[in-house]
């Protein structure tokens, strides 16, 4: 065997086991979600996608591709583009990176049972001088989203664990920058429409319309036309020297911040 390819499948490996409360969570047999066997080609950028999830009550998971998985978390309010607003994001187990072209309905009774539709997906990538596994590690994890609904500078940061917390408590929180807005952060949520398919959630949950386009399974070849090197798809090239500039003059307040409340919450069933 080449060396590549048996770094491939050891990478491949790792994800497996990281995997493995996604897998004992969920009856393949009766649910269509990935089981997390298809083996996803890496991509030069890391992925993300979010899910609107209308389960028990209405979500949005979040999911960073990161070394072969996707860490996630259940937005339970949806992303503002108001930096004023700290919305509740809790860990939720990884998930297998071909779950990032999932959209359709998890049978009723089954973990998660409810529509799934791909509401926003494409790059990230870490921001600052942390890698994204110290980030990850420290609870605060400083990226840039390059997607069609969200985009600019995002930060999520870990709350101290309570007594009785039985996940972790992040803050997805929107940077101040040129994406941002003052009010009505959370009017980019009234359009229900899939980036995947252009369904709306009733359309997925009556198995209609036009079936998604992959992502993350996509053609080797297509998924990198729309990526170069160091910008994202979506990001006029030539105006990227004044971004990068404006990026760190409006992140600065920002830093140090120190975040010891906690939203009003209710324990959804959050997966
Ligand atoms: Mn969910």
């Amino acid at each position: 065997m080449p060396p590549c390819e048996r770094s491939g499948w050891s990478r491949f490996a790792v994800a497996l086991k990281k995997l493995s409360t996604y897998r004992k969570k969920r009856d393949f047999g009766k649910t269509a979600e990935p089981s997390g066997e298809v083996k996803v080609a890496p991509a030069r950028q890391r992925r993300f996608v979010i899910q609107k999830h209308d389960a028990t009550r209405l979500h949005y998971d979040l999911r960073l591709e990161f070394d072969g998985v996707f860490k996630s978390w259940a937005v339970t309010r949806g992303p503002s583009l108001d930096p004023h607003d700290k919305r509740l994001a809790v860990e939720v187990e990884d998930h297998p990176l071909d779950y990032g072209d999932f959209e359709g309905t998890i049978p009723k009774g089954q973990y998660g049972g409810g529509t799934v539709q791909m509401w926003d997906r494409g790059y990230w990538e870490i921001e600052g001088p942390r890698t994204a596994q110290e980030g990850l590690k420290k609870g605060d994890l400083k990226f840039t989203l390059h997607g069609s609904k969200l985009k600019g500078s995002w930060a999520l940061v870990r709350m101290k664990r309570r007594e009785f917390d039985k996940r972790d408590n992040w803050l997805l929180i929107k940077h101040r920058d040129e994406h941002a807005v003052d009010a009505q952060g959370d009017a980019i949520l009234a359009e229900d429409k899939s980036v995947a398919s252009g369904r709306a959630l009733d359309e997925i949950a009556a198995g209609k319309g036009r079936k998604p386009k992959p992502f993350m399974l996509a053609k080797e070849g297509k998924a990198d036309a729309v990526w170069n090197s160091n910008h994202a798809f979506d990001v006029d090239p030539k105006a990227n020297g004044k971004d990068k500039k404006e990026k760190k003059a409006v992140e600065a307040p920002l830093r140090g911040k120190v975040v010891d409340s906690m939203p009003d919450f209710i324990e959804p069933e959050l997966v």
